[in-house]
């Protein structure tokens, strides 16, 4: 039987409904763990965790699991691909929920877009759980797996079971995959 972790992007400060706390009642009532993976991006880099951190992080029981969910973008909101400037911005993600107090141990790529330079970062700051991938699907190799302007995955093609990221490459990592199976809003309320 295979394990399921249910993990949640928490990026309420880009939209105008946030489900935090009927999220936070069904896990209290069915004593169901949620791994939280709060935004950070470079164009706010604190206005998502500062919205955590007064309305919902209180709220949220201990037994509960945090995570980083990363948008890899600048101040401009451009798109970042140079590896160490991504590896700058792993870091600012760690430092905003440091002082949310929180210590993440499971990491998202916005649009799932994670490349290998990436893991290492990740690794020294101290996640354990990857779950950038998604089962059967690959970004086009010539966008390097990079979001389109409307924020969606393009291009996606049969992979190996891991996602965006093949064996061989995860190989040499610490990391745990744990790929990602999507749940939208429209799904879950019927909206
Ligand atoms: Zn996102």
């Amino acid at each position: 039987m295979p394990t399921v972790a249910i993990t949640l992007d928490c990026e309420a400060a880009d939209y105008p409904r946030c489900y935090t706390r009927d999220y936070i009642k069904v896990a209290e009532e069915f004593t169901i763990p949620i791994t939280w993976m709060i935004q950070v991006s470079g164009k706010d880099p604190m206005g998502n965790v500062q919205l955590y951190y007064k309305e919902y992080l209180h709220r949220i029981p201990s037994w509960h699991e945090f995570g980083l969910h990363l948008h890899f973008e600048d101040r401009n909101g451009r798109y970042v691909e140079e590896p160490r400037e991504r590896g700058e911005l792993i870091q600012m993600g760690k430092d905003m929920l440091k002082q949310a107090h929180i210590k993440p141990t499971a990491f998202r790529a916005g649009s799932y877009a994670l490349i290998p330079p990436d893991l290492k970062y990740l690794e020294d700051m101290g996640i354990l759980v990857d779950s950038s991938g998604i089962p059967n699907c690959r970004r086009h190799p010539e966008r390097g797996g990079r979001p389109d302007s409307t924020g969606q995955a393009r291009g996606h093609r049969p992979s190996t079971p891991e996602g965006d990221l093949s064996a061989p490459v995860r190989a040499g990592s610490r990391l745990c995959p744990c790929p990602s199976g999507v749940a939208s809003e429209r799904k879950l309320t019927g909206d």
